[in-house]
């Protein structure tokens, strides 16, 4: 990811990568004009149970904005998810979304990528970057899902953190999108800045500060949306409320953002921090 161990961005499960939005842009299913965002002071001194229902509203709205929102590094099995997540740090997911395709089909179980000559392996995720370090991982990764997992990925977060280059962020990749499992809320680094950003964290010191504010999300986000939330939040992201410049006029989560309209100028967010 942008921010750490991997990446997510949105997309449609499996082989499909197009975001699917409904109607034909987001902005398209943007606030109207009529509904003024609110000021930040309106958020202050939230109770857990008045932003808990402000979470329901925004996940009303993301549901509709990103109705198939899912993970946009192609992948057929667990195994394939698992090694994408691993090249896509510092990575973005198209040239993941290349490579994979000829490294799946070249060694395309964790034996043989075990196996595999490291120079080989190399050469072909060398576009990825960190290609060797990338590689070490993988090997490392593949030997002991055949030695203590039947070549196979596990599906619980404690064996998956024992896996070499994975820790909790690629884990909760993994469990979400190819088990269906919701053990955790993905935060990269557009998860980090939405959270932040929409006043749903309020432990973490930064937007980077992906533990606590994972925790938090965790504490106000029902479990059934733990998965979705982080692909729609990304996709949010990347479409609307992008680092540098973000849509407020046009979001249609300004209604409960306490950071709607609080940007002086693109580049210096003024982000709404929340007292819990
Ligand atoms: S900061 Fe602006 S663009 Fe981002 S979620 Fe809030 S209202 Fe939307």
């Amino acid at each position: 990811m942008a921010n750490g161990e991997d990446r997510m961005t949105v997309g449609t499960r499996g082989r499909r990568s197009k975001l699917a939005v409904r109607g034909s842009t987001v902005l398209s299913a943007a606030t109207s004009k009529e509904e003024k965002p609110r000021t930040k002071g309106a958020f202050t001194d939230e109770s857990v149970a008045a932003k808990k229902r402000r979470v329901r509203r925004i996940l009303a709205a993301l549901h509709k904005l990103y109705p198939a929102a899912d993970c946009a590094l192609r992948h057929n099995d667990p195994l394939q998810l698992l090694i994408a997540t691993i090249l896509s740090a510092q990575c973005t997911d198209e040239t993941v979304n290349k490579v994979t395709p000829v490294l799946f089909a070249r060694f395309p179980t964790a034996q043989a990528l075990g196996e595999a000559s490291r120079e080989e392996l190399e050469a072909v995720i060398h576009s990825t970057g960190f290609f060797r370090q990338k590689a070490k991982s993988i090997q490392a990764t593949c030997r002991k899902l055949v030695a203590e997992f039947d070549g196979q990925v596990p599906d619980t977060m404690e064996a998956l953190v024992t896996l070499s280059g994975v820790a909790r962020k690629t884990a909760n990749v993994v469990l979400g999108t190819a088990f269906g499992k919701n053990e955790g809320v993905v935060v990269d680094t557009h998860v980090g800045r939405l959270a932040t950003r929409l006043g749903l964290t309020w432990s973490s010191k930064d937007t980077k500060d992906a533990v606590k504010i994972e925790r938090d999300l965790m504490d106000v986000v029902p479990r059934e949306e733990w998965t979705f939330v982080a692909h729609a939040l990304i996709g949010h992201g990347r479409l609307v409320c992008s680092a540098r410049k973000p849509d407020c006029p046009h979001c249609t989560l300004a209604g409960d953002c306490p950071s709607a309209g609080t940007f002086e100028d693109a580049g210096t967010p003024s982000p709404g921090r929340l007292s819990r």
